[in-house]
């Protein structure tokens, strides 16, 4: 079966290799914010010949076609998602390095009218939180 990223890949026109096929479909398959190293090890465990270079190689192919997204969570390694219709941002966790996705109509609207107010149009916004756990020295004080 093709995967997702395979199949856009063809339709972009690209030369599909097996190895970029292995790629796109670990790629495909993850849902979380793997780095290069985390997909060299997924797609050597589907096929032990690719080199980290040709993931490396291959990464970088489909971010310059906008099938990949590239992220920077603060800890100097470009993580990959496929790059969705659904916009979500990103909320990471210092400690454990776990990053969670989430969406929020308010942040939207608020920064479409903080475009507005300049006199832009939003056409895109990338948006990251970093945080610790709660600890219960944090808890809210009691009213
Ligand atoms: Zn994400």
């Amino acid at each position: 079966m093709i995967s997702r990223i395979e199949q856009r890949c063809i339709d972009k026109g690209m030369k599909m290799t097996d190895q970029r096929r292995v790629i796109a479909r670990v790629l495909s398959d993850s849902s979380d914010h793997p780095d290069v190293e985390e997909v060299y090890r997924r797609a050597t465990a589907i096929d032990p010949h690719i080199s980290i270079a040709t993931v490396y190689r291959t990464v970088r192919l489909f971010e310059e076609a906008d099938i990949l997204e590239r992220h920077d969570f603060g800890d100097g390694r470009a993580r990959y998602e496929e790059s969705a219709g659904d916009h979500h941002d990103h909320l990471i966790d210092m400690h454990s390095g776990n990053v969670i996705e989430f969406t929020s109509t308010e942040i939207e609207a608020l920064q479409r009218e903080i475009a507005r107010r300049y006199g832009y149009r939003l056409v895109g916004h990338r948006l990251e939180l970093y945080g610790v756990p709660l600890t219960s020295g944090d808890k809210p004080e009691e009213k």
